[in-house]
C-alpha cells in the first residue's frame, strides 16, 4: 500500500482539510458520509477513494443520491433499517453486510456513527466499512477444515490513539484501544507506548518511530506484541501516521491480530506434529526427484535400516537394492512416471548390518501445477515379520492340506485326493493327447483275513500292501491312493495299456512273492491281489471317471477268473 506523499515542508502546518484528506483517502476502509435531511431523506455527501476503488462506483453515482438510488432493493432496505436504528437510538452501530460489486461480492463490517450539531440534532451519519471478505472466506474454509480454529478468528477491531512526539506518549486513546489493552482512558493517558509494548519489540518500533519523526516516512506499519493490563501478551497490527508537525502529532491505529497469530502458530504446531509423526514412525518415507535421486528420506531409514542419511540424501537408492531386484524396481519406477500411475513393488533392501530386508513400497507422484511429474513420494514398509508370518501360514496350510489328502491308516493319498488327481491328470492328458491308465487293485478274500488275523492284523496287512505298491511305482507322475477298504487305485499318466499291464503285473507278483500268510484265502495260503486295468486317451469331451468304471469291470473279471491276476478292460 502506497500513501500519497505530502509536502510537509512547504507550509509549517498543513491545513485541517489536508490532514483529513490524508487519512480519509489513505485508509483502506470504505468511508461514507450521509447527510440527514429528515429520516426519509438521507443523502450521500462524500465517500473516500477506497470506497470508489472497491465498489467500482463513480462519484456521480453516489453524491447527492439516497441509498435507494445507489443500491438494489435488498441491500438498500437493509442499510435503511440500520440508518433508522442509529437515528432512533442516537448511538453508533456495528453491522455486517454483503455488497454486490462489479467483480463479485464483498462482505463488509460497517460502523455507523451519528454526528450531532450544537443542538443535539443528528445532521450526518458517518460510516466506516471494513472489507472482511477475505476474513469471511477464511472463516468459511476453516469451518470446513477445522471447526475449533474458527473460534480463534475475531472480527477485526481497530483502536486509535493520538500520540505525542516526546517519548511516544499516548495523548488520547479511544474505547476500542482501551478494550484491546484492558486499560481505561485515564490509565493510558500520558503513558509511553513502550509501557504496553512487549520488550523485544520495543527497539524495532522505536527505529521506525524515529524515521517518522525525522520526516523520512509518512507512516509505518508493523506487527508487534503488546502486554495487556492483565499480563496477557497480544499481537497487534500497528499503523502509525503523521498528523501534523507543529505541534507534532501522530496517530496510532492498532488492530488486534492475536487470533490470526494464534492460528498461524497452531498451523505451525500441526506441521511440527506432522514432522514428529514422520520422524517416529517405522515406515520409510522417501521423496525422489524424476532423476531417481533422493530429495528426502525419513529418519526411520537410519533407525530401522542402519542407513547413513547424510550419504543417502542427494544420492540414488539403487546401490541398496538387491541386485536381482534392482532392474525390476527401476522399470517399475519409470513406468509409473510415464503412465502417471501409483507404484506398488516388493524388493529386498541391504540393511546397514549386511542382511537383506524385504520391503514393500508404495509410490505416489507429485505433479506441479502444469501437470508435470515433479516428485515421487514412496512409503515403504519392512515386510520381515509379515514374510515370516506368511511362511508360517504357508507351512501350516501345507500340513493341513496334507492331512486332508492323506489316508490315516496307510499314509498314502486318500479317495478325495484321488478324485482331484484323476480330474487334473485327465485334463492334462487331454491337453497333450497322451494315454492315461488306471489300475484298480483289490486284496483277495480279505474278509476272511480279518476273520483269521483280527482287524488289527488286517490293518497291518493293508499298510504292508500300500508300501509295496508305493515302492513299485517308479515314475514321478505315478500316483497311488487307498480307494476303499482294501482297494487301491493307481493313476499312471503317459502310460498306455501295455505299460499299465506291466506295472500291474509287477505289483501283483511282488505282493505274491512276499508270501504274507493268509490261511483263510481261497486262492493261496498267502495274500494275493486281483487287478483291473483300463486306459484311455482323453479329449476335452472325455469323462475320465469312466476309467474307474472300466477298471472296476476288469477287476471284476479278474476276480471271476480265479483272482490273483491282472485283467484289462477291452471295449
Ligand atoms: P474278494 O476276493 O472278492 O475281494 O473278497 P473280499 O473278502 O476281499 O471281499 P469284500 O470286498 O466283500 O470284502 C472287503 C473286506 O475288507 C471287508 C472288510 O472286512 C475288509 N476291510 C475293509 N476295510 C478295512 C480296513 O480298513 N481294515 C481292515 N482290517 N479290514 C478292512
Ligand atoms: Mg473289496
Ligand atoms: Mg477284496
Amino acid at each position: 500500500m502506497k500513501t500519497k506523499r505530502f509536502k510537509f515542508k512547504r507550509s509549517k502546518r498543513i491545513s485541517i482539510q489536508n490532514q483529513l484528506d490524508l487519512i480519509y483517502h489513505s485508509v483502506s476502509d470504505l468511508i461514507f458520509l450521509m447527510k440527514v435531511v429528515d429520516e426519509n431523506h438521507i443523502r450521500c455527501v462524500s465517500v473516500n477513494q477506497a470506497y470508489l476503488d472497491l465498489t467500482g462506483l463513480k462519484e456521480e453515482q453516489l453524491i447527492g443520491k439516497t441509498i435507494w438510488e445507489i443500491f438494489s432493493y435488498p441491500v438498500a432496505a437493509y442499510a435503511h433499517s440500520k440508518y433508522q436504528e442509529v437515528l432512533r437510538a442516537g448511538t453508533k452501530l456495528k453491522y455486517q453486510e454483503e455488497v454486490d460489486l462489479i467483480e463479485g461480492k464483498m462482505v463488509v463490517e460497517t460502523r455507523l456513527q451519528p454526528i450531532f450539531d450544537d443542538h443535539g440534532v443528528i445532521t450526518h451519519l458517518l460510516g466506516v466499512s471494513q472489507d472482511i471478505t477475505d476474513q469471511k472466506k477464511l472463516e468459511e474454509d476453516l469451518r470446513h477444515s477445522h471447526e475449533r480454529l474458527q473460534r480463534l478468528l475475531k472480527t477485526a477491531h481497530i483502536g486509535t490513539a493520538l500520540m505525542d512526539i516526546e517519548g511516544g506518549r499516548i495523548l488520547e486513546a479511544d474505547p476500542i484501544l482501551q478494550e484491546i489493552f484492558g486499560y481505561s482512558a485515564e490509565e493510558l493517558r500520558n503513558q509511553p507506548f513502550s509501557k504496553i509494548t512487549y520488550p523485544d519489540d520495543t527497539i524495532p518500533n522505536l527505529l521506525l518511530y524515529q524515521e517518522l519523526i525525522e520526516g523520512k516516512r509518512d507512516y509505518y506499519q508493523m506487527e508487534k506484541r503488546y502486554i495487556r493490563k492483565d499480563g496477557r501478551v497480544i499481537w497487534g497490527n500497528l499503523t502509525v501516521t503523521m498528523l501534523h508537525r507543529n505541534p507534532l502529532s501522530i496517530m496510532a491505529m492498532v488492530q488486534d491480530i492475536t487470533g490470526r497469530k494464534e492460528m498461524e502458530s497452531r498451523l505451525r504446531d500441526s506441521e511440527e506434529n506432522y514432522r514428529l509423526i514422520a520422524e517416529n514412525m517405522s515406515d520409510f518415507i522417501t521423496v525422489f526427484d524424476t532423476n531417481e535421486r533422493v530429495l528426502y528420506a525419513s529418519p526411520s531409514h537410519q533407525t530401522h535400516l542402519g542407513l547413513d542419511l547424510n550419504k543417502y540424501v542427494g544420492a540414488y537408492a539403487y546401490p541398496y537394492i538387491h541386485p536381482e531386484d534392482v532392474g525390476r524396481v527401476r522399470h517399475t519406477f519409470y513406468q509409473s512416471v510415464e503412465n502417471r500411475s501409483p507404484l506398488v513393488i516388493e524388493f529386498r533392501w541391504k540393511h546397514g548390518a549386511g542382511h537383506w530386508v524385504p520391503l514393500e513400497a508404495r509410490g505416489e507422484l507429485v505433479m506441479n501445477p502444469h501437470g508435470e511429474v515433479q516428485q515421487m513420494v514412496i512409503i515403504s514398509r519392512d515386510m520381515t515379520e509379515r514374510k515370516a508370518a506368511e511362511k508360517k501360514l504357508k507351512e501350516a496350510n501345507e500340513v493341513l492340506k496334507n492331512l486332508s489328502q492323506r489316508d490315516g491308516l496307510t499314509g498314502i493319498s486318500n479317495r478325495r485326493y484321488f478324485d482331484e488327481m484323476l480330474q487334473s491328470e485327465g485334463k492334462r492328458a487331454s491337453q497333450n493327447s497322451y494315454p492315461l491308465s488306471l489300475i484298480l487293485m483289490d486284496i483277495d478274500c480279505f474278509k476272511s483275513y480279518n476273520d483269521t488275523y483280527g482287524h488289527q492284523g488286517g490293518d497291518d496287512c493293508l499298510r504292508k500292501v500300500a508300501e509295496i505298491v508305493e515302492n513299485e511305482l517308479k515314475r514321478p507322475g505315478d500316483f497311488v491312493a487307498r480307494y476303499g477298504g482294501e482297494e487301491f487305485a493307481i493313476i499312471l499318466p503317459w502310460t498306455d495299456r501295455e505299460g499299465a499291464m506291466h506295472v500291474a503285473e509287477r505289483i501283483r507278483s511282488h505282493v505274491e512273492s512276499l508270501k504274507i500268510p493268509h490261511i483263510g484265502s481261497e486262492v493261496k495260503s498267502y495274500v494275493t491281489v486281483s487287478i483291473g486295468v483300463a486306459t484311455m486317451i482323453p479329449s476335452i469331451f472325455s469323462d475320465v471317471s469312466k476309467l474307474v468304471e472300466w477298471a472296476d469291470r476288469a477287476l471284476y473279471t479278474a476276480k471271476n477268473n480265479g483272482r490273483n491276476q491282472v485283467s484289462v478292460y477291452q471295449r
